[in-house]
């Protein structure tokens, strides 16, 4: 079983008593700077000059200076900053200024775990990482409650960094909900394994297989949409309450017995295959170097990859069918996006 933290394991005093700059003002960046603040911390945002966050934090009374200000100003630094351009960030704002005794913290171990930063030996370096969204963070911390966080150690420089950590997580209504211990190496490949293997990659292709099987077949796209895409929402929405348990006791008895007897036709042991060679990517470094290595280019992979999915057919079919159903509407969550 995982080591769970509450709010009684930490003492909101050690992060109150630092000097914080929060770097990013995006989904996860907005939830921690209110949230610390809201807290008693004194924190700072960083947001480069031209930066669109930058009157989002102000209108919410956040103080807002240059990253680099920020990290030179600060003793704990968060990096909220996406993951492909936190290595250039660390590089320009938080290395200069990055002091003995200093804290390095982030919400994802993308950078640590594969080496594209590596903080000096007299820093604390830890992970205080939401199992949620930001706006949910937020949220869940206004109304008195919060979102389990994971928290890890990378470095103890100090020999009080996850003390110090939890206190962050506290600070940001994590530990009302508990906190997981992990490591970096353990939040990093199993984040991505899973948006790769079943949250995103392999959710999005079983919806487009799906979607063609049906309409290669001869059936109205608009049918498919229903069936392939529009339904998941229920099906998932019942995992998520009562686990695969609660949707199969869910559904009709006609549809239980055909995911028992089908499911495994369409998911057989060869995608299980694939899924430990997409694992093995992900933990030798493959993935993020091709990824890292696209972004430098000025990420062509990416963007080509993208507009192809953006031209299936499924698109443009459920643009339509979205018009019809007026409580289906892209609402503040939607742009948050879970998997960061
Ligand atoms: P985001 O894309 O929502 O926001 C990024 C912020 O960084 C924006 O304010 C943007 O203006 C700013 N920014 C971009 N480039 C910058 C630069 N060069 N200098 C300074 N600021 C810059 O990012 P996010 O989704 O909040 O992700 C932040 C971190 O949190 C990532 O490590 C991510 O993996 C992690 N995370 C995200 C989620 C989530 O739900 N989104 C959940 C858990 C962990
Ligand atoms: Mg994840
Ligand atoms: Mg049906
Ligand atoms: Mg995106
Ligand atoms: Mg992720």
């Amino acid at each position: 079983m995982a080591t769970m933290y509450y709010d009684d394991d930490a003492d909101l005093s050690l992060i109150q008593n630092r000097t914080v700059a929060v770097l990013g003002y995006g989904s996860q960046g907005h939830a921690h700077a209110l949230s610390l603040r809201d807290s008693g911390v004194d924190v700072r945002v960083g947001l480069a000059e031209g930066s669109s966050s930058r009157a989002k934090a102000e209108a919410e009374g956040l103080r807002v200076v240059t990253p680099a200000e920020a990290c030179a100003e600060a003793d704990l630094i968060m990096v909220l900053v996406p993951d492909h351009v936190q290595r250039l960030v660390y590089r320009d704002a938080i290395e200069p200024n990055l002091q003995e005794g200093d804290a390095l913290f982030f919400s994802h171990g993308f950078n640590i775990r594969f080496g594209y930063i590596e903080p000096p030996a007299g820093v604390d370096v830890c992970m205080v990482a939401p199992k949620g969204p930001g706006h949910l963070v937020r949220r869940e911390y206004v109304d008195g409650r919060g979102v389990p966080v994971l928290v890890a150690v990378e470095q103890d420089a100090s020999g009080k960094a996850k003390e110090l950590a939890l206190s962050y997580a506290s600070a940001i209504g994590g530990l009302r909900a508990g906190g997981i211990e992990t490591t970096f190496t353990e939040e990093t490949e199993t984040d991505l394994f899973g948006e790769q293997a079943v949250l995103c990659g392999g959710m999005s292709q079983l919806v487009q297989y799906g979607f063609e099987t049906l309409t290669e077949a001869g059936y109205q796209p608009e049918v498919a949409y229903f069936e392939c895409l529009h339904e998941l929402k229920l099906i998932v929405d019942l995992m998520y309450e009562g686990g695969i348990a609660k949707q199969r006791w869910s559904v009709s008895d006609t549809a239980e017995y055909g995911d028992y007897v089908s499911g495994p036709r369409v998911i057989d042991p060869s995608v299980k295959e694939n899924m430990q060679a997409v694992l093995e990517d992900v933990r030798n470094g493959a993935f993020a170097d091709r990824f890292i290595s696209d972004q430098d280019n000025g990420r062509p992979e990416f963007e080509e990859l993208r507009a192809k999915g953006a031209s299936h057919p499924i698109e443009n079919v459920g643009k339509d069918l979205r018009g019809m159903m007026a409580w289906v509407k892209g609402h503040e969550a939607d742009k948050d996006y879970v998997e960061g």
